[in-house]
């Protein structure tokens, strides 16, 4: 048997990148799985072309993270269609940086809303629904716990926000034997950083220990270890998948 049989998942902004890798692998693991996404609905289609073709079901959901409603509508529709809801990932992100004198107050209360509002708010509404085994995983970022350069104030507050809700979580949640932990990620190849991205690419790769940017199958393994029962014992505390930045 697979390791997630049985169980249904919801990953936000799953349609690219990080997110479409976790729900693929999500889905090979044995999850039913459904996914947000804000603009890119075609994307998101085909992710959902690859889970049903794992044989698992899959729904997909516009849902836009700045809203303070749709991250909650969208946790009590993959619920309805799954009839449970066993594993939620808050993935949904966006990379705000630029000299601190130009950042404004509405890309604050947007990535704050993104980052930070809807995962409390998703988390809020899915744990409705979880039972004991119940999993919530939240993709931070290395940055959260070290600001590499300048220019990323805002994101590494938002991001840091992850660490602080995810220990509350945890102790919430605990008594009912749901856990709740945090990924990590240092620079990692998607449409977000490019790999191939040029100066800004060499310079993130020469901050590694492993002079290499990480892929996002690679964030998707831990996701699924985080998931999976084998993890039962892991609650509270953050992952760092980030090819030794931070050390
Ligand atoms: P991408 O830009 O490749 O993908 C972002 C995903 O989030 C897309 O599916 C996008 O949907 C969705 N999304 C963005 N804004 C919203 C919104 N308002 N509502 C719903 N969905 C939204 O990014 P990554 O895969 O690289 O990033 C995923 C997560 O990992 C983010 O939280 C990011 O901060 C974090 N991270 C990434 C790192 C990296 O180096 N790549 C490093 C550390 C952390 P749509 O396609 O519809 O736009």
């Amino acid at each position: 048997p697979l390791p997630l049989d049985g169980k249904a998942a919801l990953v936000t902004g799953g349609s690219r990148g990080i997110g479409a890798a976790v729900a693929r692998r999500l889905a090979a693991d044995g999850a039913d799985v459904a996914l947000t996404y804000a603009a890119s609905r075609s994307r998101a289609e085909e992710v959902a072309e690859d889970i049903r073709a794992l044989g698992r079901r899959a729904l997909t959901i516009r849902a836009d993270s700045a809203d303070a409603h749709d991250p909650v509508t969208a946790v009590d529709r993959a619920a309805a269609e799954f009839g449970r809801l066993d594993i939620l990932v808050n993935n949904a992100g966006i990379f705000p940086s630029g000299p601190l004198e130009e950042v404004t107050v509405e890309e604050i209360d947007r990535t704050l809303a993104i980052h930070v509002r809807a995962a409390l708010l998703g988390t809020k509404a899915a744990v409705r629904h979880m039972t004991a085994g119940g999993r919530v995983i939240s993709i931070g970022s290395n940055l959260a716990d070290h600001a590499t350069m300048p220019g990323i104030t805002l994101y590494s507050a938002s991001k840091a926000a992850l660490n602080g809700l995810t220990r509350g979580l945890a102790r919430d949640l605990g008594p009912r034997g749901i856990t709740a932990n945090l990924v990590h990620p240092g620079s990692t190849d998607t449409e977000m950083n490019p790999a191939d991205g040029g100066e800004g690419a060499d310079f993130q790769r020469s901050l590694t220990a492993l002079g290499r940017y990480g892929t996002a199958d690679g964030i998707a393994h831990t996701v699924a270890h985080l998931a999976s029962p084998d993890a039962g014992n892991i609650t509270g505390t953050s992952v760092l998948v980030d090819a030794g930045t931070n050390a």
